[in-house]
């Protein structure tokens, strides 16, 4: 027994000499870790960007926590527009071997971003396909893929993407797949496929029955193979549908009115949908055709009641025109002036703006260029104020 107690001690000198190694091992890793940690720090406050991301690259080496302080560098240069920096970091850690397979999918998802800000969609459209199959990274990875695929305009993927994320239990997406159904019939109908058009709108109006855009769409089709009747049906479902779209429907209506030679019915439903909406370009229409139908004095009548009620700069405008016609000496000089100031506010004046984030833009676009939003982009209803 004494024997082999004498033989186990060098094996427990031996054990013992190893244990203190490596502890001093790890302690000696951990504060070059540390201080290459400061060094970077402080290169990053004394804004060295380049020396501070080769000091991080290298503690990649040393610990695997520092893939988090990378991660994070890696978005901090995105924020701040340096995305080939942002790219060369994200990018560098996907390729290190000792990361989790955690870490790796998201510096996956980082990269991915850097991707599409830097413009590079099939790059990123790579990485989000991966990332799909994630459970845990599906939902944001759908989100990106229909951004992409939107900019690229495969509206198709892009309605197929948002079925995916809206059957994951997400956010109802009806009214932006309505839109890419819209996206889908415009390009149908500039290439004369009226067929493809017209099956495109009733996907569009299935998905939201609410979609002014479709029913206007669907309008211009039907004036176009002559079908006044349709036309109108389409045009008039737009005040039920959006109220704020109504103003894009009065010119098509008029025409289809005027081509079945309704005029007199087009008169009285107009100003039924003026006594809804006292918009400026409602206002101005049902002055234009009092004017056209019965004459200047149901025209001015109209006006002086209306205007005094609700003030809109249209209004104003046509009363003037009207009255120049009879204006003489002075007075036709003043309203002359009158007429050319309203027409230059009216046309440097925004026509829309995006009820979600502000943007104003002079045409009707239906995706916001500025948020990204769609179907918020709306006619300004009035351009002066409204009666208090
Ligand atoms: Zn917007």
């Amino acid at each position: 027994m004494m024997e082999l107690l004498w033989l186990l001690l060098p094996v427990a000198a031996a054990s013992g000499w190893w244990i203190a190694r490596r502890e001093y091992v790890r302690r000696h890793d951990a504060a070059v870790g540390n201080a290459d940690y400061f060094k970077g720090l402080n290169y990053l406050i004394d804004d060295k960007p380049d020396q501070a991301i080769e000091v991080f690259t290298r503690m990649a080496d040393v610990d695997r926590d520092t893939a988090e302080i990378h991660l994070a560098l890696g978005n901090l240069f995105r924020r701040r527009g340096e995305v080939d920096r942002a790219i060369h970091i994200h990018g560098s850690l996907i390729d290190r071997t000792h990361l989790t397979a955690e870490q790796r999918r998201r510096a996956m998802l980082e990269l991915g971003e850097d991707y599409l800000r830097a413009g590079l969609f099939d790059r990123a459209e790579t990485l989000f396909q991966e990332l799909v199959e994630q459970p845990d990274h599906t939902a944001v990875a759908l989100s990106r893929l229909i951004y992409i695929f939107q900019q690229e305009k495969d509206w198709r993927q892009a309605i197929a993407y948002c079925d995916r994320l809206e059957r994951l239990g997400g956010l109802s997406r009806r009214r932006e797949t309505a839109h890419y159904c819209c996206e889908l019939a415009e390009e149908a109908s500039q290439r004369q496929d009226e067929a493809s058009a017209q099956a495109s709108l009733q996907e569009a109006l299935s998905r939201d029955p609410g979609c002014a855009r479709a029913s206007l769409l669907q309008g211009r089709l039907a004036m176009r193979a002559g079908d006044y009747p349709a036309a109108m049906t389409a045009l008039q479902a737009v005040e039920w549908q959006d109220r704020g779209f109504f103003p894009e429907a009065i010119a098509p209506l008029s025409q289809c009115y005027s081509a079945l030679g309704r005029l007199d019915e087009w008169l009285v439903y107009l100003r039924a949908a003026h006594s809804q909406d006292h918009s400026g370009r409602v206002t101005d229409a049902v002055a234009e055709w009092l004017l056209k139908l019965e004459g200047e004095d149901a025209a001015l009548r109209f006006l002086e009641s209306e205007l005094r009620d609700y003030p809109t700069l249209l209004g104003l405008r046509r009363l003037v025109e009207i009255k120049l016609g009879h204006g003489r000496g002075a007075e036709y000089a003043d309203l002359r002036a009158l007429h050319c100031i309203s027409t230059q506010l009216l046309n440097s004046a925004a026509r829309y703006r995006c009820v979600h984030c502000g943007f104003v833009v002079k045409t009707l676009r239906w995706c916001c260029p500025s948020c990204q939003q769609w179907n918020t982009i709306k006619p300004i209803p009035d351009l002066v104020m409204k009666s208090g």
